[in-house]
Order: C-alpha cells, then structure tokens, then sequence
C-alpha cells in the first residue's frame, strides 16, 4: 500500500486525486488530508477516507472539525497550524504527496516533501514559479520523485525518456498548449467589463476559481512557461505556446530531429494525477476514451499579443533579474483576487501584473533563501495592493 498525503483535498484537483485513488483501494491508502475553510466538505472527506491526520491551517476552523469528528466517532487526529501542513509532507509513513493548494501558501509542504525524498505530485505550480531554483535544488538534494501533474507538463514528462540524463540533448524546443479560454474570441475591447462568473466560466476544464481567471487572462500559460522551465531545465527561447482550442493535445516536444511526439487525450486531469501515482506504471483513471472521429476538429491559433498580454511577461520575467518570476506570481494573486471579490476591472489584471514586474526588483538577500523569496513575495503583494486601490478610484 503507498501512503498519500493530500495537501488540498476540498480543490479540484484534490478531489480529482480521491477520485482516482478511490479506484485502486488494495493499492493507495489516504494517509492525511488538508484544506483551508471548508469544515463540512473535509469531514466528509474524512469520514470517507479516515486518514490518519486531517490538517486546517486555522486553529479555529480546525478546532471545528475536531468536534464534529470526535461526535462522529473518528479516530483521524486534526493538526492545525501552518507547520502542520509540512508534517504531513514529510512525516516518515508517507510515500506520496499530491501538492494541489492554490498559490504561494503550498510552497513550504511542497518543499517539506521534496526535502524529505517523497514522491511529489506538483499541480500547485505558483509553488515552482516562485521559488524556482531552490525548489529543483530541494527536489536533488532530497532525492524526491517530482512528477508533474499540471496536465500540458505531464504531456510534456510522457513524451520524453524515463532517464532524465538524456532530456538535454533530446529537446530542441517544447510546445505548450493553451485553450485559449473563454475570452478567445471575444472583442479585446470588451473585456474591460467581463464579470468574475463570465472568467471562471471555462470552455474545456472545471478548475478552482483562481486557476480559470489565470486561464482566461492566460496568465496561467505565462506561470506554465516558467513552470516548464524549472521541471525540464530549458531555456526560455526554448518554450513556446499555440492555442488549441479543443485541448485534446496537451502539449508537445519537438526532438533534435525535428519530430513532434504529442501526449493526447480528453480533457480529465484524473489522467495527469493516475500517470503520477503509478509513473512508471499506468492505472485506470476514470477518464473517457478519446474518439478522434468525434473530434471535428483539431486547430491552432497564435496566441495574440494584443488579446493576452499576460502570457509574454513570462518570456520578459525569465530574462529579467533572478526573483522577477516570484514578483510576476505575487502580483497576479494579487490582482486575480481583487479581481474576484473587489471589482478590479479584467483588462487591469495584466497591466497592474507587468507594473509590478517593471517597478520591482528583488533585492540580492531576497533570492538566497526561502525566507527572502516569502518576503519578496509579501512585498510585491503590498506593491500590487496599492496600485490595485488606485486603479480603483
Ligand atoms: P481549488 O481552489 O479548487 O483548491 C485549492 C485547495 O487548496 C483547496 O482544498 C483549499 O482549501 C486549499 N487552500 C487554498 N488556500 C490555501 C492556503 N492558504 N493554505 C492551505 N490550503 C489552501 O484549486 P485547484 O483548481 O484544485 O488548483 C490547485 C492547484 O493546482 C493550483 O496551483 C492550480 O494552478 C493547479 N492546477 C489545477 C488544475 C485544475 O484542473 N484544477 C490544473 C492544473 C494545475
Ligand atoms: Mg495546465
């Protein structure tokens, strides 16, 4: 039995990975489940799974759950506490853990298990996109297995060889590929006025709130591109993006040669999260079969400047000073959620993102440790802030 720490269970991808877990019960044992606000949703998770620990960061929300499992009759212990979250990453009974919070905050577990040598399941790619070196540092240095889950880097990982020595010379460039998201078609100069419910609403994939706006502002190519950078060691010049609109191609690499291996498949990230589970092995994942006779159509579109200005700050935050990165990272999630609870105007979450990437720089004690790169990050969060409530009055 492998033991698999959840670290964001409520999620999407969270339940995505129970989903498939729930199909292999003689394999996968749930060993600790995680979630930020939602009481209720976690303590069915847990009466269900009865891991041996549940963990909510807030002491109060935790608290909460304790009670109503201990009227239950459970025997999960509850954990709360930001530091609880990186127990249950490294704790010695673990072989798993599938890295599915949103944002900056999964950063520490995510590092815990890659320190640890675990086998670590990445969708939380803001965790990557902010600390970068350090975290492919912690991954060798741990001697961890790091199997991407985000579905266009599992495609990416599937077409290339099991031996990552060999990576180097096999990779002339790699293609990721994008839907292009709600907004693809629609007038540029409309989406001044586009709602929160009109951004999350995506065309392909049912996603967590933050993850669709990224999709439809295409930010989340921009934070995909850097995340490809880290996992597969390329240069920036060496990561390009198409529009699919159809998602069916998850994304490709193009040899040395010149030939194109491309992972294809319906859109189901049960199949990234099954393909890291049982790597190198394969596993049933619930996904449908892909009939390419139904599928009118496979196209592909440049992914315009003009419409996604987000997606070239990755090139421009690669290039720039070690650090930029985090800043582009810490500012979306800045905007993304003014954008979500505070009326941000759409078209700003771009334009406030490359303000902050122009008008920031990290200073050199900001990138040598964790600790520097969470303080940048808190920085930029306060930089973001400001010009956030000046583009509000
Ligand atoms: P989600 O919003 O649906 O779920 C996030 C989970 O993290 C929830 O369980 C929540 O309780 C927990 N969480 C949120 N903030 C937290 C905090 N500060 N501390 C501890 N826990 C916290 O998000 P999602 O769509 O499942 O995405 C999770 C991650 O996976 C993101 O980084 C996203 O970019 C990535 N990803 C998601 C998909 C997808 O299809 N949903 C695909 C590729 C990559
Ligand atoms: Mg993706």
């Amino acid at each position: 039995m492998k033991r698999v720490s959840i670290l964001g269970s409520t999620g999407s991808i969270g339940t995505n990975t129970l989903d498939v877990l729930g199909r292999h019960p003689d394999e996968y044992e749930v060993f600790a489940l995680s979630a930020m606000s939602r009481v209720d949703e976690l303590l069915a998770q847990v009466l269900q799974w009865q891991p041996r620990f549940a963990v909510m960061p807030d002491e109060a929300k935790a608290a909460e759950l304790r009670v109503k499992l201990k009227q239950a009759g459970s025997r999960t212990e509850v954990m709360a506490g930001a530091q609880a979250l990186c127990d249950i990453s490294s704790h010695p009974d673990v072989d798993m853990v599938m890295a599915a919070i949103v944002g900056a905050a999964g950063l520490a577990p995510a590092l815990a298990a890659a320190r640890a040598g675990k086998r670590l399941l990445l969708a939380n790619k803001e965790a990557i996109v902010l600390g970068g070196a350090f975290f492919m540092k912690a991954v060798e240095e741990g001697g961890a297995t790091l199997l991407p889950i985000d579905s266009e880097h599992s495609a990416i990982f599937q077409c290339l060889p099991e031996d990552r020595s060999q990576w180097a010379q096999r990779i002339d460039h790699i293609v990721l590929t994008a839907s292009g998201g709600p907004f693809r078609t629609r007038d540029p100069a409309s989406l001044a006025d586009v709602t929160p419910e009109q951004a999350v609403a995506h065309p392909n994939w049912v996603m967590g709130r933050k993850i669709s706006v990224d999709s439809a502002t295409m930010m989340n190519k921009a934070l995909e591109v850097i995340e490809a950078r880290w996992l597969f060691n390329l240069q920036p010049e060496q990561i390009r993006v198409i529009i699919h609109p159809q998602s069916i191609i998850h994304s490709m690499v193009v040899c040395r040669d010149q030939s194109v291996l491309a992972q294809l498949g319906t859109p189901d990230m049960r199949v990234p999260i099954a393909y890291g589970l049982s790597f190198p092995e394969r596993i049933t994942s619930g996904a449908n079969r892909l009939d390419l006779l139904t599928c009118k159509d496979l196209s592909f579109e440049e992914a315009d400047e003009h419409r996604f200005p987000g997606l070239h700050l990755s090139w421009r935050a690669l290039r720039g000073a070690e650090g930029s990165t985090a800043i582009l990272n810490a500012a979306n999630e800045e905007t993304v959620a003014a954008f979500l609870v505070n009326g941000l105007r759409f078209d700003q979450i771009a334009k406030l993102n490359r303000r902050c990437l122009d008008e920031l720089q990290a200073s050199s004690d900001e990138v040598a440790s964790v600790e520097g790169l969470l303080a940048l990050d808190a920085r930029t969060r306060r930089h973001a802030q400001a010009l956030i409530a000046k583009a509000a009055t």
